[in-house]
């Protein structure tokens, strides 16, 4: 087997030293909105709230490049709730992002830091019935929070509706909304919305479209950047593992056992690869969730709400949900998959290590994956070390393994016949095919595995 670097742990860094930081209170944040930050047991600002809140308070706009899990949110949330206070206002912001599940994270930060204060919010997103979303605009919330796309369906159809008097426009994770071919309906939505207000464009990544867009939408931004370069965050220890592609199933369920107890989030190319892993693995007896673009609105909220409230230790995931997503108990995140654009390496690393906390990334990296791997390398300026396995017992569970692919295969297969056949319940977690599955195995196989 071919192997790239000695393993080695990367130490971690020393912990940031906390007294050099200033307080909110000396950001200029006022005491209302200090006292619920403490409550959310937000002791200090992070890096990039540090550098933008100061910036949005004196009102100008604001250009911000920050890590995943840099406390983003806050740092556009707290100055936009601060002078709503100062001069409160209907529809008073908008926040554009790219994904639903993003809107509801953000909304979710806006209601919490803005409890206090009688904050309403409404989330606008595709999937969800337009009726409801309408009557939430009628009652003319002061946070807007929007997928493009279905924003311009309001604003195009919904009587009543509109964003003429808007203060703030939020363009968050924009890279991503403009690799998403939402450029059309991001201009339509420029156009209609008062010159004459502040905006700030947070981005993971300067592309050529975001530095257009910044020259469209922005006047005179101040550039607040925690990372100039990719980085990936210092807690984080990041390591590779060099295997056949044969094997890989073997080595997901290896590593699992390897490290029992921590929360997983896996990472796979495709939707069907994410459930059949899914599938694999509850066969094995993991508590195992998907979440990909192929299940409906509500399942995906679904697996990631039992994911979030601890019901469901491990998560598989396409790239839907590799960005922007506030898992704050992320211990491990595995790319069973490598990442095919390396800068999405970046974004599914960072579901892990979040503000603060320390966690580890395990990389695939099979015959067929050497280059991918390379790039990765290349981007973020280092060599990993390999993630030590012992191959002995790796091999002895192949054959469990073979099993559970076996019938992982079947209910894959099930599974489509079933939604082929109009009327059928859908089934498009692993859930309710397990249910099948737990007749034929009992679920006893994990406690073989131990
Ligand atoms: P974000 O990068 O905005 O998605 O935030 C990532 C996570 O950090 C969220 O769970 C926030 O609640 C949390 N967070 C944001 N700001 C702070 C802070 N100053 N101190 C501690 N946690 C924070």
């Amino acid at each position: 087997m071919l192997r790239m670097a000695a393993p080695e742990v990367e130490r971690e860094l020393s912990e940031e030293v906390q007294e050099e930081t200033k307080t909110f209170k000396e950001l200029g944040v006022t005491e209302v909105l200090c006292e619920t930050c403490e409550q959310l047991g937000w002791k200090r600002p992070t890096k990039i709230q540090l550098e933008a809140i100061p910036i949005a308070l004196q009102g100008r706009d604001i250009i911000g490049l920050a890590e995943t899990g840099s406390g983003k949110t806050g740092a556009f949330a707290l100055p936009i709730l601060q002078t709503l206070l100062e001069t409160p206002q209907r529809l008073f912001a908008l926040v554009l992002t790219p994904t639903r599940e993003l809107a509801f994270q953000i909304s979710e930060q806006f209601e919490a830091l803005g409890s206090s204060i009688g904050v309403k919010s409404a989330v606008i997103v595709g999937g969800i019935d337009m009726m409801s979303q309408s009557l939430a605009l009628a009652k003319k919330p002061h946070i807007v929070i929007a997928t493009p796309g279905r924003l311009i369906d309001h604003l195009e159809n919904t009587k009543g509706f509109n964003l003429r008097a808007l203060k703030y426009l939020v363009m968050d994770e924009a890279d991503r909304i403009l690799n998403m071919d939402f450029e059309t309906e991001v201009d339509k939505i420029l156009k209609v919305i008062p010159r004459d207000r502040k905006t700030f464009l947070f981005s993971a990544t300067m592309t050529k479209k975001v530095q257009k867009l910044q020259r469209a939408a922005l006047k005179d931004p101040v550039k607040c950047a925690v990372s100039s370069k990719y980085q990936t965050v210092e807690k984080l220890q990041q390591y590779y593992l060099f295997i056949p592609s044969k094997f890989k199933d073997s080595y997901l369920v290896y590593i699992l056992n390897e490290l029992a107890g921590n929360s997983f989030m896996v990472f796979c190319s495709t939707c069907n690869n994410t459930q059949r892993v899914a599938l694999l693995l509850r066969n094995l007896g993991f508590t195992a969730i998907p979440l990909h673009g192929q299940m409906n609105q509500n399942k995906r909220l679904g697996s990631l709400n039992k994911f979030k409230a601890k019901s469901r230790s491990i998560l598989l995931a396409t790239d839907v949900a590799s960005r922007g997503l506030d898992i704050p108990h992320v211990d491990v995140v595995i790319n069973f998959d490598i990442p095919t654009h390396s800068k999405d390496y970046i974004h599914r690393v960072g579901r892990t290590a979040r503000a603060g906390r320390s966690g580890k990334s395990i990389t695939f990296v099979t015959q067929y994956d050497v280059e991918l791997f390379q790039r990765i390398e290349h981007l973020i300026g280092k060599k990993l070390p390999e993630f030590p396995t012992q191959e002995e017992e790796v091999m002895i569970l192949n054959e469990r393994v073979a099993e559970a692919q076996r019938f992982a295969r079947l209910e894959l297969r099930e599974h489509g016949d079933k939604k082929k056949r109009p009327r059928e319940e859908d089934a498009d977690d692993a859930e309710s095919s397990l249910r099948v599955r737990k007749k034929v195995a009992g679920g006893k196989f994990r406690k073989k595995i131990h």
